[in-house]
């Protein structure tokens, strides 16, 4: 059950109250592939510059990431740097180098394009879309968006929303895109762009799934300190779709299972910078947080 993940590998420079970091490893598909990589096999789409250091490349391999895809190109890396306050909730983004992805064009190597989860990270959604013209037989496409293309690439994302089944944003995107203040209203309206499920993620307030005819919600993990929440969201997903490749199957049990162990990643994710906790993170960790989850709801 392979997973294809078209997304930003980036050299990020980030501050929050904990510390900072520049040029750190990260980007929206670094992060989805590193927490999908736990649970089956990933494809990745990207581009970097000739500045990407040899040491990424070897950790994202160590994890067993597919690397066929990932373009190098003359250039800087793609570079974001964004600052988190009070809450941490949202980042303020301070600059946005497109670098190298200016003239990104995905091209999916022939190997992927039998991939049956696909997953469209944060990316301008006209790319996304790219991608989904290649992919011959995709069971399951999910995808993340970002404020910058709600606000700047609306039309291209509403086009790319119609080939989407499930839709992971956080609250403020959810109402941003659906210019709805509850939460409930925003995810009914995106379900009417297109997907068949919305995941909204409520940062320290956990998240919740809605179909048409279904509901669910999964606590956040209590943390007392978060280091630095950049890539929480693409680390959620990457949970969550690596679940539901595991598992084969996207029913409404499948998903809520999903939804923990995305949670579980995330929680992991912001305890340190960059991906630095991820290096030394195991499967018995995943799992042991999980059933903590579980325990927080459990009425037994
Ligand atoms: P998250 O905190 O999960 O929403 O994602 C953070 C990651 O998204 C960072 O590592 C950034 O490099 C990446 N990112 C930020 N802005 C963009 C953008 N406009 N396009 C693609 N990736 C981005």
């Amino acid at each position: 059950m392979s997973i294809l993940v078209v997304g930003s590998v980036a050299l990020d420079s980030v501050e929050t109250p904990h510390g900072s970091v520049d040029a750190a490893l990260g980007g929206s598909a670094t992060f989805f592939s590193v927490a999908a990589s736990y649970f089956a096999p990933v494809r990745l789409v990207a581009v970097v510059g000739t500045d990407f250091a040899e040491e990424h490349v070897a950790f994202l391999r160590s994890r067993g990431v597919d690397l066929e895809g990932l373009e190098r190109r003359e250039g800087k890396t793609f570079h974001w740097k964004g600052r988190y306050t009070g809450d941490m909730n949202e980042a303020t983004t301070l600059a946005t180098d497109l670098n190298v992805y200016a003239e990104f064009d995905p091209k999916l190597p022939a190997a992927y394009r039998d991939s049956d989860y696909v997953f469209l990270a944060n990316i301008a959604p006209d790319l996304q879309y790219r991608v989904l013209d290649q992919a011959t037989r995709p069971r399951l496409v999910t995808a993340d968006t970002m404020n910058l293309w709600i606000n700047t690439a609306k039309a291209d994302l509403l086009r790319t929303l119609q080939r989407v089944d499930i839709l992971v944003i956080n609250d403020g995107e959810a109402r941003l895109l659906s210019g709805e203040a509850n939460l409930i209203k925003a995810s009914r309206a995106i379900l009417r762009m297109g997907p068949s499920r919305v995941v909204v993620k409520k940062g320290s307030h956990g998240a919740i799934s809605l179909t048409a005819d279904s509901y669910c919600v999964t606590p956040a993990y209590p943390l007392e300190e978060v280091a630095d929440p950049t890539g929480a969201g693409d680390t959620f997903a990457g949970g969550f779709v690596g679940y539901v490749a595991s598992a084969g199957a996207a029913d409404e049990r499948a998903i809520r299972n999903a939804m923990l162990f995305g949670t579980a990643l995330a929680s992991f994710d912001v305890e340190d910078f960059s991906l630095n906790r991820q290096r030394a993170l195991t499967r018995a960790e995943i799992d042991r947080r999980v059933e903590e989850l579980r325990e927080f709801v459990s009425t037994d």
